[in-house]
């Protein structure tokens, strides 16, 4: 019995959510008295994947093969599916993200497995493995068991501290039975925007609302996350009219972040907004409108218009940087 953890890469380096996923993983296998292996797939540079000892894992499974630098769901499956055999696994983690939402599933489908997706707590192994997540979004809290013998979760990004040590993974190559034929998806092309951080990994986000009228107003959002070194966000209709693209839009429908600072202009504060938000550390609400739901989930509130607040804030803060 162990445990293994999906460990997913970009352009060669280890998210930060996935190394929260080993240090949960770890955390589990300490609890199951066991230990953890990695499997990372793609191409990724030794120290990478022997750096993962410092967030807990004692082995890393590496599939090197281009093919898999970009993440298809089936194949890395069908990885896991091999890798969970070969190391007699029953617990099999993953990061609440874009990958592990597409992977778990199928995965769960293959190993018959109990699946809990977005897992706030560490398992509750006294009396079964009851794991925590939020439901109803953000509204209420669900205990769930999984009872059967096989047992997958995904970890909600942002939710663990890193912790790392000093220790480093043994490497080991593994090469699963894939063929050309079980790639069903074929990547035309990446478009990466230079410079852009991206949001489920930002620890400052900068979000704007409607309250700022149109998309020629961005400059003010801009300029505050480039002084901050933050990633900007939206409300989904300002993604929906087009003012910013929606890979920007946050909340029910649109990415769940977690930064250590939020900082919200000119957004209402509607539920479904809150419902990718109200996971970050500290929130900072600007509104001229004193009633905004928003100011309820704010640990800080300025009621003031965007358009003058916003511009001393950026100058104050490059006159504290400077
Ligand atoms: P508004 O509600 O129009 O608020 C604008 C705010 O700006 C107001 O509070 C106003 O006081 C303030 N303001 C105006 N001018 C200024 C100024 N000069 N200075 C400072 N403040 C100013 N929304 C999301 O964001 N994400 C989702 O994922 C999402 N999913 C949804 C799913 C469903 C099924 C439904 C029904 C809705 C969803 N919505 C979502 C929409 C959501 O209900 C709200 O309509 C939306 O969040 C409002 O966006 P907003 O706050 O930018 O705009």
């Amino acid at each position: 019995m162990s445990v293994i953890v999906f460990a997913d890469q970009q352009q060669g380096k280890i998210k930060k959510a996935a190394q929260e996923a080993v240090e949960y993983a770890a955390k589990v296998a300490a609890q199951l008295g066991t230990d953890v292996s990695a499997v990372v797939v793609g191409e990724v540079a030794n120290e990478e994947l022997t750096g993962l000892g410092k967030h807990g894992a004692k082995k890393v499974l590496h599939v090197a093969d281009a093919r898999l630098n970009e993440i298809e769901p089936g194949v890395c499956a069908k990885i896991l599916a091999e890798a969970v055999n070969q190391e007699s696994a029953s617990v099999v983690i993953f990061t609440h993200n874009f990958s592990g939402k597409a992977i778990a599933p199928i995965l769960s489908a293959k190993l018959k497995a109990g699946l809990v997706t977005g897992a706030i707590s560490l398992p509750d192994t006294a009396s079964g493995f009851v794991v925590k997540k939020s439901v109803f979004s953000g509204k209420a809290f669900a205990n769930v068991n999984i009872s059967s013998d096989k047992k997958i979760v995904s970890v909600m990004p942002n939710t663990f501290n890193l912790e790392p040590g000093t220790a480093t993974a043994d490497v080991a190559t593994f090469s699963p039975s894939i063929s050309d034929a079980d790639f069903k998806i074929k990547m035309v092309k990446v478009e990466t925007v230079e410079g852009e951080i991206p949001l489920t990994e930002a620890e400052i986000i900068v979000s704007g609302g409607r309250g700022l009228k149109g998309p020629e107003n961005w400059g003010l959002v801009e300029d505050l996350a480039h002084v901050l070194g933050a990633a900007t966000a939206c409300s989904r209709p300002v993604a929906d009219s087009g003012w910013r693209p929606h890979h920007e839009h946050v909340g029910q429908t649109g990415l769940t972040v977690r930064p250590n600072l939020y900082i919200a202009i000119g957004i209402s504060g509607a539920i479904q907004h809150l419902a990718g938000v109200n996971g970050s550390k500290v929130i900072v609400v600007i509104n001229k409108d004193p009633e905004a739901p928003f100011f309820k989930a704010a640990d800080y509130g300025i009621v003031g218009d965007a358009f003058e607040v916003v511009p001393k804030l950026t100058e104050a803060l490059k006159a504290y940087k400077a």
